[in-house]
């Protein structure tokens, strides 16, 4: 494989997310970067209420409890736990998965035929506890589809952005060749050097 062939190969198309993965990118990307380049859409219950409002989530008259606010920040985090398959922590990925199982059983969802050959699962309550049964429904169809194992969050650690993996061979690891790959291309090169260097 030339050097243009093994960078083509792991190009993210970022603009070609699946729409049964659009509502997760949102959701998980309400939050991602460290620092000086920290976005943080939910940083406060406000904020969050505000955010689902925008984005068409829930009405107008639905306020946000406290308690809501975090089930849905323990959900997302424990979310992006469950995609650094990289990771090999049992213990980080056990509590995830509890978590998800814990949210996952207070949800409701019911099995809705959009045609023919179609079904979907949609959430049977409103507000935030909707939300998170549209999150709980959307993992699992993922799942099923095959679209899961394309959705990854970015490997580098600084970042942990959420991405569609478009790449032919599914072996993108940043959200973006331009920024992330570019920047750990750069430390690996720098540190390579610094090795040779030393040695
Ligand atoms: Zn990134």
């Amino acid at each position: 494989m030339t050097k243009r062939e093994n960078e083509e190969a792991h190009v993210v198309h970022e603009e070609a997310i699946p729409e049964g993965l659009h509502f997760l990118v949102a959701l998980l990307n309400t939050r991602y970067g460290r620092q000086k380049r920290l976005h943080d859409a939910w940083p406060d219950r406000a904020a969050m209420e505000r955010w689902l409002r925008e984005q068409g989530l829930i009405t107008a008259e639905v306020v946000v409890a406290e308690g809501e606010y975090r089930r849905a920040i323990d959900l997302r985090e424990a979310l992006r736990q469950g995609l650094r398959r990289s990771s090999h922590d049992a213990t980080t990925s056990a509590e995830a998965l509890e978590t998800i199982n814990h949210i996952a059983r207070h949800t409701l969802l019911k099995v809705q035929f959009t045609g023919p050959t179609q079904a979907r699962l949609v959430p049977e309550s409103g507000g935030v506890d909707g939300v998170l049964a549209r999150a709980v429904g959307d993992v699992y169809t993922a799942m099923w589809t095959g679209l899961w194992a394309r959705l990854k969050v970015c490997q580098n650690d600084a970042c942990g952005k959420a991405f569609y993996d478009g790449s032919r061979n599914h072996a993108g690891v940043w959200c973006s060749t331009r920024t992330c790959g570019n920047r750990m291309h750069a430390r690996t090169y720098r540190q390579q050097k610094k090795r040779n260097g030393s040695a």
